[in-house]
């Protein structure tokens, strides 16, 4: 795919700004840091932004950074998102850059997601004086499972000066390099994790009418919750339960006096959110009961439905294929059932999370997380185009 489609002016700039963008994604993918201890990622990045003349907050949610350029207006305040985070996973790609960091490594992308905003940082400075808005710039920390967005929302990301919108990337190797997916509404589920401990009394395995059977009563709830899914929910709505562990026992002639289970939860509304906690509540206090167990249940809501504005989402699909022609954009029929903590933005102000399209014959094609994820850096050309033409072009209704 070449990038001859894009508009002149901008194409000259990412090409300006993309040695950076390079620079940057390298050095973060050989020095990954996991969630809240991105302390180096996040000093590089106040350090360029303030070589490139913006204001710089750093702190919030303990390592992230905040940019803001002044444009020629005060109004709109347009954001821009990053994650800073990487995984414990160890490194297999081949890379010049591979990580330096043993079992830290950039699986998700998010070191394309900064080399990504990093460059339309350098380009949006080249051109501040025609930007008719105020440009905000959050690089957060702990996207992966630990609720960094929150923090940052909490600690007034959003705030002085107050974001109208916001819009946000992530690398998507379901989608092939040199496109972007797009959708209006829901796009990412909401992420709910549960832990159960189920308490019964342990006994003698020939003598089962002493004892209560915490594996016999765990089957049942196991299997009970699954008709969450397919009897109480909306066949036309999505829910997922899942069940990743379940352990109990310590050999094959024990009655177990206790079973533990955990897993997730993912939906795509909030009223299918919170009717599944309750129906989840309902069949494992129900069913222990049945069975003479004690059951506690620790239930966690982690991040809500990343919900994106029609108009928003619309609007940058239009800019996208002004800058790539049609065949770049994608429109999404469905959401994805992943999650993402960019939905705490999007609960506060409107906006869109968008896919950057990666996919290829190489790094690009393994999926999220995967140990030999290396996306091309080609990619981050149409994130910086696509950033520096919303900021150019401000949605107005
Ligand atoms: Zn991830
Ligand atoms: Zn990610």
């Amino acid at each position: 795919m070449s990038f001859d489609l894009l508009n002149d002016d901008i194409k000259r700039l990412v090409e300006r700004a993309f040695d950076d963008a390079v620079r940057y994604r390298r050095q973060f993918h050989a020095n990954p840091e996991l969630g809240y201890q991105e302390f180096k990622t996040s000093a590089a990045i106040s350090t360029y932004l303030e070589e490139l003349g913006y204001e710089v907050q750093t702190g919030l949610a303990g390592t992230g950074v905040v940019g803001v350029l002044r444009g020629t207006q005060e109004k709109p305040v347009i954001a821009f998102r990053s994650d800073m985070d990487a995984l414990p996973i160890l490194e297999k790609t081949n890379a010049a850059f591979a990580s330096q960091n043993e079992n830290v490594m950039h699986a998700c992308g998010h070191d394309m997601h900064m080399g990504t905003l990093l460059g339309a940082a350098k380009a949006l400075s080249l051109i501040k004086d025609q930007i008719p808005a105020k440009i905000k710039l959050i690089f957060q920390p702990a996207e992966e499972m630990l609720c960094g967005g929150r923090k940052m929302v909490e600690d007034g990301a959003l705030k002085n000066p107050d974001v109208d919108f916001i819009y946000g990337f992530h690398v998507w190797p379901d989608l092939p390099l040199g496109t972007i997916g797009f959708k209006g509404g829901p796009i990412m589920a909401s992420m709910d994790t549960f832990q159960v401990t189920l308490k019964g009394r342990s006994g003698h395995g020939a003598q089962p009418h002493q004892g209560i059977d915490a594996i016999i009563g765990g089957a049942q709830i196991l299997t009970a919750l699954q008709s969450i899914v397919s009897r109480n929910t909306d066949p036309l709505d999505s829910v997922v339960i899942t069940v990743g562990t379940f352990t109990a026992g310590d050999g094959f002639n024990i009655i177990p006096e206790t079973a533990q289970f955990n897993g997730t939860i993912r939906t795509l509304s909030k009223e299918t959110r919170n009717r599944v906690e309750n129906d989840f509540r309902r069949i494992v206090n129900g069913i222990a009961s049945a069975m003479a167990l004690e059951a506690e249940i620790s239930f966690s809501s982690d991040y809500p439905v990343t919900i994106n504005s029609f108009e928003h989402a619309e609007h940058a699909g239009n800019l996208a294929a002004e800058l790539f022609g049609e065949k770049a954009v994608e429109h999404l029929e469905i959401p994805s059932m992943g999650s993402e903590d960019f939905a705490y933005y999007l609960e506060n102000v409107p906006g869109s999370f968008m896919f950057l399209g990666v996919k290829d014959d190489q790094g690009g094609a393994y999926k999220l997380h995967n140990d030999h994820f290396l996306p091309e850096e080609e990619a981050m050309k149409y994130g910086m185009s696509l950033y520096i033409a919303l900021a150019l072009n401000p949605y107005s209704n």
